[in-house]
């Protein structure tokens, strides 16, 4: 019997979690090493889009995350008042697909995943700082000067990974042009019926109200600033609610109801895509590889779909190099397609015009229930094979 292969996974996030269990799940012996001493405990939420609960289904991963959260029912996109401009059939694209899109506050998710590790997988607290490629494999370098060889190396180290600068060398980020406040808080309100999503268009402004399920609303609002950089770290509840005043009661409800300190501030950026994932026996995934702008609510699931089509590629193709191409030739057309339009529908969503927010207003509401799902369909749908 030949010895089980053996992977390195730098990061804990989404994609690096799932890879992990979809690799174990094939065989591999994989060890995980996140820099932060633990898990996320704290923050916010995000969507679970149909195609990387579909992805997560492939490797019989998907049940914890849905229990976890919340299906997704009613999708909105409305005015800032409140008024609704359309229903997006999100719900109704998940029956016909056979997964649902699900709401769930992020560390439940990480917590979904991770119980699904085989045990001692994962060292948090060690980051790791390079590596040295070898013939046959790969050495990791860690932050406390230790080493450890592997046969694969795979850097699921978010945004600013480390593992792909020493690839690619510097790949700047792009500023998204504005700032984003964003909570998980207990919330109720008439209008958030169960497994509610909407999105509140205002001028160069929007927010999003989430049920996450157990009683909880994950928000976050945008807004277009000069300078978004600088401008997310000094923001207080007060001007946040200052910039959503006159918005829909349910908006400013939420503010309302959520305590300064668990109010987060951020900038999101994304970087121009790139098509090499992978350099010998190192490969990158999720946020390393592709990040992109939150527009689509897709930058989770694209890492998911990553870590799937990798562990599955690897199944298929003994040699190991041939198998991470394989995965990159597969995967950069449709990551990159996705940050490429998230940045496109960032642009229309942030607009400040008249002309423009009318336009897309107008554009929304004529377009027949029929044609959105025929949109939609392809974004959710998870296709593992070429
Ligand atoms: C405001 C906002 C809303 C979003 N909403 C959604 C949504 O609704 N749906 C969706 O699908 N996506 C959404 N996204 C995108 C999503 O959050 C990311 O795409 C996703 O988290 C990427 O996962 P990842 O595992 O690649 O990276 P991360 O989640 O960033 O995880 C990387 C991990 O690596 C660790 N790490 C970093 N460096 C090192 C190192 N050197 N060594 C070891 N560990 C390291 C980090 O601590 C972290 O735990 C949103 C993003 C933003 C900003």
């Amino acid at each position: 019997m030949t010895a089980p292969r053996k992977a390195i996974v730098a990061g804990a996030g989404i994609g690096g979690l799932t890879a992990a269990i979809a690799l174990q799940r094939a065989g591999w012996q994989v060890k995980v090493f996140e820099a932060a001493q633990t898990l996320r405990t704290g923050g916010t939420g995000l969507s679970v889009m149909a195609n990387a609960m579909a992805a997560l289904h492939s490797i019989d991963a998907h049940l914890p995350v849905e229990q976890a959260g919340q299906v997704i029912r009613d999708f909105f996109f409305k005015k800032h008042q409140g008024e609704a401009i359309t229903r997006m059939p999100i719900h109704e694209i998940g029956e016909q697909l056979g997964h649902p899109s699900v709401n769930i506050q992020r560390p439940l998710l990480l917590r979904a995943l991770a119980q699904q590790l085989a045990p001692d997988t994962l060292t948090t607290g060690l980051r790791c700082t390079g590596y040295e490629p070898r013939p046959d494999g790969v050495t990791v370098r860690f932050e406390d000067g230790s080493l450890q060889e592997a046969d694969l190396l795979i850097g699921a180290d978010g945004l600013n990974s480390v593992i792909r600068q020493q690839m690619l060398g510097e790949t700047p980020t792009r500023p998204s042009g504005y700032v984003a406040w964003l909570s998980v808080a207990p919330f109720s309100h008439p209008v958030m019926t169960e497994g509610y999503v909407a999105h509140y268009w205002g001028r160069g402004k929007r927010f999003g109200l989430c049920d996450v399920g157990n009683g909880q609303a994950y928000w976050w609002g945008t807004c277009n600033h000069e300078n978004a950089a600088d401008a997310a770290l000094n923001i207080s509840k007060q001007e946040v609610l200052a910039a959503y005043a006159g918005w829909a009661p349910e908006v400013v409800a939420a503010i309302e109801a959520t305590p300064e300190s668990a109010l987060l501030k951020m900038h999101a950026r994304d970087r121009h895509p790139v098509e090499q994932f992978c350099d010998g026996h190192v490969v990158l995934l999720g946020d390393a590889a592709h990040p992109m702008l939150p527009s689509l609510g897709q930058g989770a699931a694209q890492a998911i779909e990553d870590a799937v089509v990798l562990a599955d590629r690897l199944a298929r193709t003994p040699d190991l190099r041939t198998a991470l191409l394989h995965y990159q030739a597969h995967r950069h057309p449709r990551a990159n397609g996705i940050v490429n339009a998230a940045r496109f529908m960032s642009g229309i969503e942030q607009a400040e015009s008249t002309l423009a927010c009318w336009a897309r207003e107008w554009y929304m509401r004529l377009s027949p229930q029929s044609s959105l799902r025929k949109k939609n369909i392809d974004l959710l749908s998870f296709k593992p094979c070429p």
